[in-house]
C-alpha cells in the first residue's frame, strides 16, 4: 500500500532486482518502509521504475523470513546463537579441510550481495580455506558474454552506457525480451523508437519490442550463430564495412572474409528458418544507419555455443566499426543488480578482484593480503555439481543463490548435494536449497538493511543504504563472512568495521576503480575505469585502443548443432526466459502483491499445436524431457513459434529445471537452458 505524503524520511537507494540499476526513493515510516519512488534525477532511470521496483518490497516483512540462525539436527531445524553457528561451521570447515583438502570446499558469492559483500566472500575463500573453488551465478547466465569479450575486445562488460540509446541511429537487440526483463531499458528503447531510431529484434518469439522493430527476425531457437555470420556475409559482399577501422583496429580481417564468404543468406535461411531477404534488409540497416548499438541478452548466451554467439555478434560491430564510439557497442543486459559486481569482485574460479589471473596475479594479491594463496584454479558451479555428485566436494556455502532450484537437470544437481558433508545456506528464505539439502541456515539483511555498492550493467557503480534496521538477529552478509574468518583464526585480515572501509580495499586491489570513493558517488554513481580522483569515469570503453592491445579479434565462428534435438518422442523445444512480475527464482517477488497479478508459470505453446495436441487455454500439461517431468497450465500463444513452447522458470512449484538438460557452453560451461526437447501430454484436471 502506498501512503502518499506521510512518510518520515526518504533514502535514495538501488533497485534490488535487475542489472538496469534503477535508482529508489524509499520513504519510511517509525523505520518501515511505505513506499518506493523513482530518483527523478536518475541518470540510469530517469525518474522511472518499473512494477518490480517500485511496488514488490514487502519480502522484506514476509511472515516466513528466517530471523535466526539455525542448525538442521535429525533432520529438524533448530534455532542456536550466532556463536553456535560460527563455532559448528568453522570447525566442521577446519575438519573437513584437514581430511580431505581445502579444494573439498566450494563457495558461491551471490549477486544479491554488495560488491564490498563479494569481495570478502572471494577473499575467505582463498585467504581462509585456501581454495580457488569461489563462483557466483554469472556462471548460469552472462558468463559466455564476459568470455567473448574478454578474448576479442580485452573486457568482458558493456562497452558503452544506456544513455547512448538516445544517441543511436538503430539498436539490434537479440535474445533478450527486454520490456519484460529490463523494463527501464525497455521503456527507453521504445521512446528512441518513437523518436527516430531504427529497431532490429532477433528473438524466437514475437515480443513486445517485435511492435516497434522495422524488422523482426524470428529464428529458429539456437541458430543465432547463422544468422549474424550471414549477416556480416550481407555487409562484406555488399561493401557495407568500415574500411577505415577494420584497417586500423581489426585483426584477422583477410581469413574472416575468406570464411564468411560462404555464409550466404540463403545458406543460413535454411538453418534458422528466417527469409534471405529479410536478413539481407537486417544487415544493410545495421551497416548503413549507424551508430549502430547492440543489446542482448540470455537468449545469445545459454546455448552449447552460447560464447561463439556473442562472438558472431561482436564480429558485426567489428566489422561495422560500432565500437569504440557513442551510439554503438556491444551491451549484454545483465539479469541481477549485482551479478557483473560479483564476477569482477573475484567469485570466479579463475580470477581475483578486477578479473585479475590466479595463474599470473597471485603474488599481488598475496602482498596486498599479507598470506599466502592458493595457485590452482578453481572449479566452476557445474564443476562443484560434478564433482559433488562424485563424492569428491565435502562441503559447500551458497550465499543468495538457490542453486537446486536454479541448476539444470536438477536430479543430478540433488545427487551432488546428497553427497555433500556440509551444506551451510545463507540467504532471507529457506530456499528450495536450504529446505532439502541444508544442514545450517545463516539469515541475512535485505539490500534494504545495509549500506555498499551494486554495479550496474553499464558499470555503473552506485552506491547502496541503510533504509530500515534488520531484524534484530539478521546480519549482513560482510558481517557474517568476517565473524567466520575470525573463529577460522584470520581476525586479522577480516578486521573490517564499515562496508566503505572494505570498499577503500577493493580500490587498491583494482585500479580501475581506485578513483571511485563514497564520497564521489553520493548522488549518481560512477563507470569504471576510474583510475584516479580526478577522473570522471568512462562512458564508452575501446575508443582508441583495446587492453588486448590497438587491434580487436574477428574470429571464424562455425556452427554446431546442439545434441539436445526434437524427436519423435520429444517433438517440442522448450525455450526457458523471464517475465515482467517476477524474478529470477521468485524467492522475493512471490512474496509480494505481484504473486497476485500473475500467480505462476505457464506453458505457451503456438495455438495450432494446441489443436494438434488436443490442448484448451488453462488445461494442465504434463511436460516430459529425457531428463525429468512437470506440470504446467498451458497458455495459448503465437507469439511462440510453431514447434516451440516458452516457460518462465521462477515459481517453485513448477519447477522447471526438473526438466532442462545437461548440455553446457562450450567455452565457460553455461547450461543450455533455451533448447530443451519436451513432450507435451495433456493431464486430467484436479
Ligand atoms: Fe528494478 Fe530493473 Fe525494474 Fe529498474 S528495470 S525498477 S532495476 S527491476
Amino acid at each position: 500500500v502506498i501512503q502518499f505524503g506521510i512518510a518520515e524520511k526518504t533514502t535514495r537507494s538501488v533497485c534490488a532486482y535487475c542489472g538496469v540499476g534503477c535508482e529508489i526513493n524509499v520513504e519510511t515510516k517509525n523505520e518501515k518502509i511505505i513506499g518506493i519512488h523513482p530518483v527523478m534525477e536518475s541518470p540510469v532511470s530517469k525518474g522511472h521504475l518499473c512494477v518490480k521496483g517500485r511496488y514488490a518490497w514487502n519480502y522484506n516483512y514476509a511472515e516466513d523470513r528466517i530471523k535466526h540462525p539455525m542448525i538442521r539436527r535429525n533432520g529438524e531445524w533448530e534455532e542456536v546463537s550466532w556463536e553456535e553457528a560460527f563455532v559448528f561451521c568453522s570447525e566442521k570447515f577446519k575438519a573437513i579441510s584437514a581430511q580431505y583438502g581445502p579444494d573439498s570446499i566450494g563457495i558461491i558469492g551471490s549477486a544479491r550481495a554488495t560488491n564490498e559483500e563479494n569481495y570478502l566472500i572471494q577473499k575467505f575463500a582463498r585467504a581462509v580455506i585456501g581454495t580457488n573453488n569461489i563462483e557466483n551465478c554469472a556462471r548460469v547466465c552472462h558468463q559466455p558474454t564476459a568470455k567473448a569479450m574478454s578474448m576479442m575486445l580485452g573486457t568482458g562488460a558493456a562497452t558503452n552506457s544506456f544513455d547512448d540509446i538516445e544517441k543511436t541511429k538503430t539498436i539490434l537487440i537479440s535474445g533478450s525480451n527486454t520490456t519484460k526483463s529490463h523494463p527501464i531499458v525497455g521503456a527507453r528503447i521504445k521512446q528512441a523508437v518513437l523518436n527516430g531510431a531504427n529497431l532490429i529484434v532477433i528473438d524466437p518469439r514475437k515480443i513486445e519490442l517485435s511492435k516497434y522493430a522495422k524488422y523482426h527476425l524470428q529464428l529458429k531457437a539456437g541458430t543465432n550463430i547463422p544468422l549474424f555470420n550471414a549477416m556480416a556475409n550481407v555487409i562484406i559482399a555488399e561493401g557495407l564495412i568500415d574500411e577505415k577501422f577494420i584497417e586500423n583496429r581489426v585483426e584477422g580481417w583477410d581469413t574472416f572474409k575468406e570464411f564468411i564468404s560462404a555464409w550466404t543468406p540463403e545458406c543460413a535461411s535454411k538453418i534458422c528458418n528466417v527469409s534471405a531477404q529479410l536478413i539481407r534488409e537486417a544487415a544493410r540497416l545495421y551497416a548503413t544507419k549507424s551508430p549502430s548499438m547492440c543489446f542482448h541478452g540470455l537468449g545469445l548466451t545459454e546455448h552449447t555455443q552460447g560464447t561463439e554467439s556473442v562472438m558472431a555478434l561482436v564480429n558485426l560491430a567489428l566489422i561495422t566499426g560500432n565500437i569504440g564510439k557513442s551510439g554503438s557497442g556491444i551491451n549484454p543486459l545483465r539479469g541481477q543488480n549485482n551479478v557483473q559486481g560479483a564476477a569482477v569482485m573475484g567469485c570466479e574460479p579463475g580470477s581475483y578482484t578486477g578479473l585479475a589471473s590466479v595463474n599470473k596475479e597471485r603474488v599481488q594479491f598475496e602482498a596486498l593480503w599479507k598470506t599466502n594463496l592458493p595457485d590452482k584454479k578453481g572449479l566452476t558451479l557445474p564443476e562443484m555439481i560434478d564433482n559433488g555428485a562424485l563424492g569428491n566436494l565435502k562441503a559447500m556455502w551458497i550465499v543468495g543463490f538457490d542453486v537446486y532450484f536454479t541448476m539444470p537437470d536438477s536430479s543430478h544437481t540433488e545427487k551432488a548435494f546428497s553427497n555433500l558433508d556440509l551444506l551451510i545456506v545463507q540467504d532471507m528464505f529457506l530456499t528450495e536449497t536450504a529446505k532439502r539439502f541444508g544442514n545450517v541456515f545463516l539469515p541475512v539483511a535485505s539490500s534494504f538493511e545495509k549500506e555498499g555498492t551494486f554495479m550496474n550493467s553499464e558499470r555503473r557503480i552506485q552506491r547502496i543504504r541503510k533504509v530500515i534496521p534488520a531484524p534484530e538477529e539478521v546480519k549482513t552478509d560482510w558481517e557474517i563472512v568476517c565473524a567466520l574468518a575470525k573463529k577460522m583464526d584470520k581476525k586479522e585480515l577480516f578486521n573490517y568495521t564499515s562496508a566503505e572501509e572494505i570498499w577503500n580495499e577493493i580500490r587498491l586491489a583494482w585500479k580501475a576503480v581506485h578513483g571511485i570513493t563514497y564520497q564521489r558517488i553520493e548522488n549518481n554513481g560512477l563507470q569504471w575505469p576510474c583510475p584516479d580522483e580526478n577522473h570522471p569515469g568512462t562512458e564508452i570503453l575501446h575508443e582508441k585502443s583495446f587492453p588486448i592491445g590497438d587491434k580487436a579479434k574477428l574470429f571464424q565462428i562455425d556452427f554446431v548443432h546442439t545434441l539436445e534435438q526434437a524427436s519423435e518422442s520429444y517433438p517440442f523445444i522448450l525455450v526457458t526466459g523471464r517475465e515482467l512480475y517476477h524474478f529470477n527464482s521468485g524467492t522475493m517477488t512471490y512474496r509480494t502483491s505481484n504473486k497476485k497479478i500473475h500467480p505462476t508459470d505457464f506453458l505457451h505453446i503456438h495455438p495450432a499445436d494446441a489443436i494438434d495436441i488436443k490442448m484448451k487455454e488453462g488445461e494442465k500439461a504434463k511436460i516430459s524431457s529425457k531428463y525429468g517431468t512437470a506440470f504446467l497450465k498451458v497458455k495459448m500463444d503465437d507469439n511462440v513459434r510453431k514447434g516451440e513452447c516458452f516457460t518462465t522458470f521462477s515459481n517453485t512449484e513448477v519447477f522447471i529445471n526438473k526438466i532442462t538438460g545437461p548440455f553446457r557452453d562450450n567455452y565457460v560451461q553455461t547450461p543450455e537452458y533455451k533448447i530443451t526437447a519436451v513432450r507435451i501430454e495433456k493431464i486430467k484436471q484436479r
